[in-house]
Protein backbone atom coordinates (compact mmCIF):
# COMPACT_ATOMS: atom_id res chain seq x y z
CA UNK A 1 0.00 0.00 0.00
CA UNK A 2 2.89 2.07 0.71
CA UNK A 3 4.59 1.54 -2.06
CA UNK A 4 2.12 2.14 -4.36
CA UNK A 5 1.46 5.77 -2.72
CA UNK A 6 5.33 6.66 -3.46
CA UNK A 7 4.75 5.24 -7.01
CA UNK A 8 1.77 7.70 -7.12
CA UNK A 9 3.75 10.46 -5.70
CA UNK A 10 6.94 9.79 -8.22
CA UNK A 11 4.62 9.68 -11.19
CA UNK A 12 3.31 13.25 -10.29
CA UNK A 13 6.70 14.65 -9.38
CA UNK A 14 7.53 13.55 -12.81
CA UNK A 15 4.23 14.81 -14.39
CA UNK A 16 4.74 18.01 -12.66
CA UNK A 17 9.03 18.11 -14.08
CA UNK A 18 7.58 17.05 -17.41
CA UNK A 19 5.09 20.01 -17.37
CA UNK A 20 7.34 22.60 -16.30
CA UNK A 21 9.81 21.79 -19.14
CA UNK A 22 7.04 21.63 -21.65
CA UNK A 23 5.76 25.49 -20.56
CA UNK A 24 9.80 26.78 -20.52
CA UNK A 25 9.88 25.21 -23.98
CA UNK A 26 6.90 27.04 -25.33
CA UNK A 27 7.79 30.05 -23.43
CA UNK A 28 11.15 29.74 -25.44
CA UNK A 29 9.44 28.99 -28.58
CA UNK A 30 6.84 31.71 -27.99
CA UNK A 31 10.04 34.00 -27.21
CA UNK A 32 11.50 33.33 -30.92
CA UNK A 33 8.48 33.66 -32.81
CA UNK A 34 7.94 37.02 -31.47
CA UNK A 35 11.62 37.82 -32.24
CA UNK A 36 11.38 36.69 -36.40
CA UNK A 37 7.94 38.69 -36.02
CA UNK A 38 9.86 41.91 -34.93
CA UNK A 39 12.39 41.12 -37.55
CA UNK A 40 10.36 40.52 -40.33
CA UNK A 41 8.45 43.84 -39.70
CA UNK A 42 11.15 45.90 -39.13
CA UNK A 43 13.80 44.86 -42.10
CA UNK A 44 11.03 43.48 -44.64
CA UNK A 45 7.96 45.48 -44.80
CA UNK A 46 8.68 48.74 -46.75
CA UNK A 47 10.56 47.42 -50.06
CA UNK A 48 7.87 45.14 -50.27
CA UNK A 49 4.96 47.51 -50.28
CA UNK A 50 7.15 49.19 -52.84
CA UNK A 51 7.22 46.36 -54.88
CA UNK A 52 3.49 45.48 -54.01
CA UNK A 53 2.71 48.73 -55.80
CA UNK A 54 4.79 48.11 -58.55
CA UNK A 55 2.66 44.86 -59.30
CA UNK A 56 -0.61 46.80 -59.24
CA UNK A 57 0.46 49.12 -62.36
CA UNK A 58 -2.50 48.80 -64.94
CA UNK A 59 -1.43 48.24 -67.99
CA UNK A 60 -3.54 48.85 -71.65
CA UNK A 61 -3.39 47.67 -74.39
CA UNK A 62 -2.29 50.07 -77.80
CA UNK A 63 -5.09 49.80 -80.39
CA UNK A 64 -3.08 50.56 -83.35
CA UNK A 65 -0.17 48.41 -83.15
CA UNK A 66 -1.60 46.16 -80.22
CA UNK A 67 1.24 46.16 -77.54
CA UNK A 68 0.61 46.32 -74.28
CA UNK A 69 1.88 49.37 -72.33
CA UNK A 70 1.47 50.92 -68.64
CA UNK A 71 -0.80 53.51 -68.08
CA UNK A 72 1.60 55.32 -66.22
CA UNK A 73 4.24 55.22 -68.79
CA UNK A 74 2.59 56.14 -71.97
CA UNK A 75 0.97 58.72 -74.67
CA UNK A 76 -2.76 59.04 -73.83
CA UNK A 77 -5.27 60.44 -75.93
CA UNK A 78 -9.23 61.18 -75.33
CA UNK A 79 -11.36 59.33 -77.75
CA UNK A 80 -15.09 58.70 -77.88
CA UNK A 81 -14.81 55.82 -75.81
CA UNK A 82 -12.66 57.49 -72.97
CA UNK A 83 -8.98 57.25 -72.38
CA UNK A 84 -7.04 55.32 -74.74
CA UNK A 85 -3.44 54.49 -74.37
CA UNK A 86 -0.76 53.78 -77.15
CA UNK A 87 2.87 52.62 -76.92
CA UNK A 88 4.29 56.50 -78.94
CA UNK A 89 2.97 59.22 -80.01
CA UNK A 90 3.29 57.90 -83.90
CA UNK A 91 0.95 55.09 -82.48
CA UNK A 92 -1.72 57.83 -81.51
CA UNK A 93 -1.29 59.90 -84.45
CA UNK A 94 -1.89 57.09 -86.65
CA UNK A 95 -4.99 55.73 -84.48
CA UNK A 96 -6.02 58.97 -84.64
CA UNK A 97 -6.36 59.29 -88.52
CA UNK A 98 -7.92 55.48 -88.53
CA UNK A 99 -11.01 56.56 -86.49
CA UNK A 100 -11.33 60.03 -88.18
ZN1 LIG B 1 1.86 51.25 -80.58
Amino acid sequence: MIFGFFRFLLLALLLFAGWTMLKVLFRIFGFFLQVRRAVRNAGGAAPARDKGSRNVEEMAQDPNCGSYVSTSHSVSGNFRGGTVYFCSQKCLDEYRLKIG
